[in-house]
């Protein structure tokens, strides 16, 4: 720390990413990217914009706005894009958490970081014993709640019904709700935000449109709502979203085959991954990500996490209470998980 940092961020922590090995190649299961490319139309549509990258993009981003409304069945003034959907996050809690926030013990990072930086009074709502959301612990107070759903990193979803009531019960406060792995089996939110003005739905290309490191996220709310992310946009960085961020995003929503083809990939072979490592002695919770969130019943998780990562297979493993003992496990392909299977019983066996 520099003899010039504001004291008010002496005691940030900050958000702790999945490493991103740069040396060592690994099969790399610990950031809930795709195994699979973007869609070859959207990398052709960031390709066409590189001549271009001498003007500034779009900042009101009419050309990815249109049809992202349009694929959600909302108008382009119902949806907001930023620069990944941390940035949209980091702006509900700039700017819609004027009572504070609300938010899960085990839940996405971020939260606590962003009410951290920004001087929010965060709520720690814990989970139960078997990791699922009670709602009615979240009734009734004045702070904006944000659940992500599916959770991270424990995979596991809340039904519409469940977030219907939670958001018709809490009218006078707002409800985020953050989709980044919705696509992979849970049930979105996003025809609620026709019907309720206390709901936003928070969404990202990272995970199920295998476009992490074009940084694109996205909101879908009632129009005051993305006005008010609209005025902090402009307010921060009107260029947000990049040309060829935008023009591939807009491309890869056209893509439908492509995107559902990546989604089935990944659901089977999530599928295929869970059986594998129940006959191995893991207990695992009922993800509708494209992670698995396992603990074996009888070796540590940390151990194992070191000697998959020794064998060349990255996972993540949190040393945080009540999660210490599991591994959140990224779906890659089926290749990727036989050899994460294989090395699990060369693990198992060793030990
Ligand atoms: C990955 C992730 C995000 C952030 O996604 P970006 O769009 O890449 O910033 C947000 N929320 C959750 C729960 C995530 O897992």
């Amino acid at each position: 720390m520099s003899r010039f940092l504001d004291n008010k961020y002496n005691s940030l922590k900050p958000y702790t990413p999945g490493e991103q090995p740069q040396g060592k190649s690994y099969i790399k299961l610990n950031t809930n990217e795709l195994p699979y490319a973007p869609s070859v139309q959207a990398q052709r549509a960031a390709a066409e914009q590189l001549e271009s990258l001498r003007l500034y993009p779009d900042p009101a981003a009419t050309c990815l706005k249109a049809p992202l409304a349009e694929s959600f069945g909302v108008l382009p003034e119902n949806v907001f894009v930023a620069n990944g959907s941390d940035e949209v996050l980091a702006f509900c809690f700039m700017a819609l958490c004027p009572k504070g926030a609300s938010f899960a013990d085990i839940t996405y990072g971020f939260y606590s970081v962003y009410a951290a930086l920004y001087g929010v009074d965060a709520e720690i709502i814990p989970l139960s014993d078997d990791f699922s959301i009670d709602v009615s612990e979240y009734m009734g107070e004045e702070r904006t709640i944000f659940i992500a759903n599916p959770n991270a990193p424990t995979g596991i979803a809340l039904s519409l019904e469940v977030v219907e009531k939670l958001v018709a019960q809490n009218s006078q406060r707002l409800v985020i709700i953050d989709e980044a792995y919705v696509d992979f089996g849970a049930q979105s939110a996003v025809p609620l935000t026709k019907k309720y003005d206390n709901l936003m739905v928070v969404g990202t290309f990272s995970k199920s449109r295998a476009m992490a490191g074009a940084r694109l996220g996205y909101a879908v709310a009632n129009r005051e709502l993305i006005a008010d992310l609209e005025r902090i946009k402009f307010s921060f960085n009107p260029y947000n979203v990049s040309r060829p961020t935008m023009a591939a995003g807009a491309a890869a929503i056209a893509d439908v085959a492509y995107f559902e083809q990546c989604i089935d990939k990944v659901v089977a072979t999530r599928q295929w991954t869970n059986e594998q490592l129940k006959s191995l002695g893991f207990e695992l919770t009922d993800s509708r990500a494209n992670f698995i969130f396992a603990r074996h019943t009888r070796m540590n998780a940390q151990d194992i996490y070191e000697k998959l990562k020794q064998k060349g297979i990255l996972v993540r493993w949190f040393d945080a209470p009540r999660i210490r003992n599991f591994l959140r496990i990224s779906i890659g392909t089926d290749e990727n998980m036989r050899a994460l299977v294989d090395a699990v019983k060369h693990i198992l066996a060793e030990k």
